[in-house]
């Protein structure tokens, strides 16, 4: 593993405390530098949940001069869609949203299914579907985008081979630690995910970007490098990328990961045992009652408060009155807990009934690659 202070692995379940210090490590882009020329601008970029980027300047002057740019991202089809998947799903809607011109890939990621955790295609093709619903059901535009499953989609294999010519074992160790030749495999086949709609199948050259959680940088440097060293052959433009905060687990542990059944929640969570596990989340509440009337709470350390602030609160308003009234000491952690409870409650239900409408669709998208 690289000897960074701060461990990317996109593979584990690391904990970044300090986001800022990406930027120099790593050479991550704050956000907030190109935030006003992003058109609407989500509520992850609003709250500065997407916190830095690569060249997605490239992006933006597509969108403003109205011509063709792609936005891609993935799933690895293990289980349910869970708070971290459905952040990058809703940054690749946003995207796709922007533009007439904007296209989505979304690549379901059997073979890294596989190579992490074991799960046969069979099984993963059942989950693909599932998590394909959601998606819909979040808001994707299916006109304007390429499903497609890793292990059946001959092209992203064809430039992955092309790509191991490039590679030695020594640069993957660097960027990814000591790891099963598996997982260096998918790391070379996640390249070519990022890189196929700049082939001339899809339209050649043009700029895609990849909304990422921030451990998965690791991804998108090997990518970069890989595209400089075949720009000559493809012509690739550099792949841009955005980056979001981790999700962290109910228990505020560790980010969000379906390694964690019970202390993450998922879009297919029954929302009556959703609401049981929020009243379980931690705080940022104080000792007692009386103490946190007198000091307030600490939302920044506070589970429930990330949920809304990320997840589930649409309104700007509403959010910033939630982290008055806790720092005041107005609002207590029962109460509180009540109220996100049953927002989540309600969204999920809404989801869920949303999700069913679209199962069949997920169905004949996923047969038809
Ligand atoms: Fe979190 Fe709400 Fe308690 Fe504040 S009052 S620490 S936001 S649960």
């Amino acid at each position: 593993m690289n000897k960074d202070p701060i461990q990317l692995d996109p593979w584990g379940t690391a904990q970044i405390d300090d986001y800022e210090k990406l930027f120099e490590l790593f050479g991550i882009q704050p956000l907030k530098v190109v935030m006003n020329d992003i058109p609407h601008p989500h509520r992850h970029i609003r709250r500065g949940v997407m916190f830095g980027h690569r060249d997605l300047e490239l992006v933006i002057k597509a969108v403003s001069g109205n011509t063709p740019f792609a936005v891609m991202s993935g799933i690895k089809p293990t289980g349910e869609f869970h708070l971290g998947s459905k952040m990058t799903a809703e940054e690749l809607i946003f995207f796709q949203s922007l533009s007439e011109k904007a296209a989505a890939f979304y690549c379901m990621a059997d073979l890294e299914a596989y190579a992490d955790n074991g799960i046969p295609l069979e099984e993963s093709a059942r989950i693909a579907v599932s998590n394909l619903a959601d998606l819909l059901a979040l808001g994707l535009e299916p006109k304007k985008t390429y499903v497609y499953k890793q292990s059946e989609e001959t092209r992203v294999m064809n430039l992955s081979f092309i790509f191991s010519r490039s590679v030695t074992q020594n640069m993957l160790r660097a960027i990814y630690g000591e790891r099963n030749f598996g997982l260096y495999l998918s790391a070379l086949v996640q390249a070519g995910d990022i890189l196929m709609p700049q082939t001339k199948d899809f339209g050649g050259p043009k700029p895609v970007v990849v909304p990422v959680g921030a451990d998965q940088d690791p991804h998108i440097r090997l990518c970069r490098d890989l595209a400089r060293r075949h720009q000559t052959e493809y012509g690739f433009l550099l792949p841009s990328a955005t980056y979001h905060k981790l999700t962290r687990s109910l228990s505020g542990s560790l980010k969000m990961s379906k390694r964690d059944p019970m202390s993450l929640l998922t879009l297919n969570d029954d929302p009556a045992i959703a609401e049981k596990k929020i009243s379980n989340a931690l705080t940022g509440g104080r000792e007692t009652v009386e103490l946190q009337r007198k000091i307030g709470g600490e939302p920044e350390k506070c589970v429930v408060y990330e949920l809304g602030m990320f997840h589930f609160i649409e309104d700007d308003a509403y959010v910033q009155r939630i982290y008055d009234e806790c720092v005041s000491g107005k609002r207590i952690c029962g109460d509180c807990k009540a109220e996100h409870a049953s927002i989540v409650s309600d969204y999920l239900k809404n989801h869920q009934r949303r999700k069913k409408s679209f199962i069949d669709q997920a169905h004949s998208l996923l047969s038809n690659q």
